[in-house]
């Protein structure tokens, strides 16, 4: 007999070589059912691994992110196992699983290439290997065998001869870290039927265990990243552990494609992206720029009221700033190369606006009576980002941060988290983003700056603010900046997707590489703690964000144009203008658009570009001072509104940052009309 423990604390008794496959059995026919892997005393292990007593063990289930790494990767053995047997001689390099799916990368004899058509023959091949419910064998080999065994897979020996031997390739370990460890000494593969592939496992069991996946494109990728490597094949797929996961994950891939901000940025004509200027700069047209102004102000106000100092600072610098503030040891490779003026003066285009802000702060001797001091600024910064990676608005060049850093003591410092934590929830919650989970990033191996004690106070620190609010926390272990740790607010979207947006970052470090200071109540001096914030992150990725969750049509506040008014015929025209003139007193942004157009047609248009409210107004509107009503969320008309109801209801809706989406506005004494086709005019 042997004991295991559980993670609740509980024992089992199984017998002697039982695995953890049994052990789920024992807990129950579900378990089992479900479970495709093991985590044995911290380890994932197969669920065939025969069990030790006293092990400490977790059984993975199916429907954990934990479970599906474990299918998707499987899944993507077989991808690799079906080319090789479609294309006698091709070579494979690594297939990870990755969020949502997983890719495995090729190299096609003679330079062949992939085509879509190819995607299906793939899958129809894999679909084989999976009906015939191979077992998955795991092997250990020495670094002499392995070599052997992959003797014509060039990516293969590799990856095998870049982490054994004394010095381990630790770059290599980590990209094809679902591949091999990195002890230097033997290799674990994983072989089913005929093929068999470098592994570190787990695996699921046999093949027959896979089947809700799909194949969803190819893309070229450098074999390590590099540029001057080969270029492979990438296959790309989703893989999950039910057919309906499955097609929710398809339905998801196909909203995120209708919601895609750089197509909505077209069709609205809000911002583009001039060849001339470059790669990730983005201009921003009159409709996309009023809504990236009405958010700027709107958060400007908030900072007003929550008792920010407004700063603004250069866009460029002398090197000497990046010296002291440690940018040209640590992020030299985001920045931009220096310009040469003045004698070989070395400027940076800034990156951040953390050490210009700083600078204001040590413009003058500080007391403890000016702290906690918060320094605002819409920072704009510039970065250079691999073109590889420039993404729409998400990832570009040149951004602007709403930044704000700042200067507290050590004993406010808690506070002052709290309070700037729930400021950030709130204001996101304006833009309508409410569901939320913080992920806490801890000191990054190697690379971090600070003493322990600095980084275990600021840790906890920002831990206790999590955990007050009841936000869910995730642990991310080493994903801290080099100079302290790290909260980070997740969003989630319309459909589902989550999103970084603010962060909040403690800083031990600067402040004392900038020699800051500030006079105590004991007259004695004092090193302030320094807490960097974003809070959109950048205002063109968090524009990008909002017009993917409402797919274009944004809150009422937030769009460009708010009210059309129609005139039927053109002699309503003059009294679509008085119409308009209301609105725009009320502080509306209204447009009219004069009847040289059939009506369906105008409306349409206007529909296109997601104006919250069309009005249309005919000879009864002109006598009765009433506007027919057309919300964006209807199909329907409501005819014969009065005027000055539809203006209460607009500024009302405007006011509660709401939208016709919502119905937040809609008058209660409205009559429902006929949907609007011609009406009398
Ligand atoms: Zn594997
Ligand atoms: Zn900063």
């Amino acid at each position: 007999m042997i004991t295991i423990r559980l993670p609740d604390g509980s024992t089992k008794e199984l017998q002697d070589g039982d695995d953890a496959l049994a052990l789920a059995a024992s807990i129950g026919r579900r378990l089992a059912k479900a479970a495709v892997a093991a985590i044995v005393d911290g380890v994932p292990v197969d669920l065939g691994t025969p069990l030790h007593d006293g092990a400490e063990v977790a059984v993975i289930t199916e429907d954990s992110e934990a479970g599906r790494a474990v299918l998707r990767h499987s899944t993507a053995h077989v991808l690799a196992q079906a080319v090789l047997g479609l294309w006698p001689g091709a070579h494979y390099a690594i297939g990870p699983s990755i969020a949502d799916g997983f890719y495995y990368d090729f190299e096609l004899p003679g330079g062949a290439t992939f085509s879509d058509d190819d995607l299906e023959r793939i899958e129809e091949k894999m679909r084989a290997i999976m009906d015939a419910d191979q077992a998955f064998v795991r092997e250990e080999h020495s670094i002499d065998e392995g070599l052997a065994l992959f003797a014509d897979q060039p990516f293969k020996r590799e990856i095998i001869e870049g982490v054994a031997g004394p010095a381990p390739d630790l770059t290599l370990s980590a990209e094809a870290s679902g591949d091999i460890e990195a002890d230097g000494s033997a290799v674990s593969a994983y072989r089913n039927d005929g093929f068999v592939d470098l592994c570190r496992g787990p695996h699921v069991a046999s093949t027959g265990r896979l089947g809700h996946f799909k194949l969803l494109r190819v893309a070229g990728a450098y074999w390590r990243g590099d540029e001057h490597r080969p270029q492979l094949q990438r296959i790309y797929g989703t893989a999950w552990e039910s057919d309906k996961a499955l097609a929710e994950h398809l339905h998801r891939l196909v909203e995120a494609e209708r919601r895609d901000h750089r197509r909505i940025g077209a069709e609205l004509d809000l911002f583009s992206f001039p060849t001339e200027i470059g790669s990730g700069l983005a201009v921003f047209h009159p409709k996309g720029a009023t809504i990236r102004r009405l958010m700027e102000e709107y958060s400007r106000q908030r900072h007003i009221d929550g008792g920010y100092d407004f700063v603004y600072t250069p866009h460029i610098s002398k090197a000497e700033l990046f010296e002291i503030s440690g940018h040209l040891d640590w992020f030299a490779e985001s920045m931009y190369p220096p310009m040469e003026l003045d004698e070989g003066q070395r400027y940076y285009l800034k990156p951040m606006n953390c050490p210009f802000h700083v600078l204001v702060y040590r413009s003058r001797q500080r007391s403890y009576r000016e702290l906690p001091m918060r320094l605002f600024e819409f920072g704009s910064v510039y970065r250079y980002e691999k073109s590889g990676v420039v993404h729409g608005l998400t990832r570009v060049r040149g951004m602007t941060q709403d930044d704000s850093h700042i200067f507290c003591s050590r004993e406010e410092m808690a506070t002052e988290l709290g309070a700037l934590l729930t400021f950030v929830l709130d204001l996101l919650g304006d833009f309508g983003l409410d569901d939320f989970y913080l992920e806490l990033s801890t000191r990054p191996p190697g690379k971090a700056v600070g003493s322990d004690e600095e980084w275990a106070e600021a840790t906890e620190a920002l831990r206790d603010v999590a955990t007050g609010r009841g936000l869910d926390l995730l642990m991310d272990e080493g994903g801290g900046a080099f100079y302290g740790p790290k909260i980070s607010v997740q969003a989630r979207d319309a459909i589902g997707r989550y999103w970084q947006v603010s962060t909040i970052q403690l800083d031990f470090q600067t402040p004392q590489r900038f020699g800051l200071e500030y006079v105590g109540a004991d007259n004695a001096r004092h090193r302030p703690v320094m807490i960097h914030r974003a809070l959109f992150g950048s205002v063109e990725r968090f524009f990008a964000i909002l017009l993917e969750h409402y797919a274009g049509a944004l809150p009422t506040w937030l769009m460009p144009v708010q009210v059309v008014v129609l005139p039927v015929r053109d002699d309503h025209n003059d009294y679509a203008h008085d119409v308009a003139a209301a609105l725009r007193d009320a502080g509306v942004r209204v447009e009219v658009d004069i009847a040289d157009e059939p009506l369906n047609a105008r409306i349409r248009r206007w529909k296109v570009e997601k104006v919250p409210y069309v009005l249309v107004v005919g000879d009864d509107d002109v006598g009765a001072g009433t506007v027919g009503v057309n919300a964006r969320s209807s199909e329907r008309a409501v005819r014969d509104v009065p005027l000055d109801e539809f203006v209460t209801a607009l500024s009302a809706e405007i006011a509660e940052k709401s939208s016709p989406e919502k119905g937040a506005s809609s008058p209660d004494e409205v009559r429902e009309g006929s949907p609007v086709t011609e009406p009398n005019g």
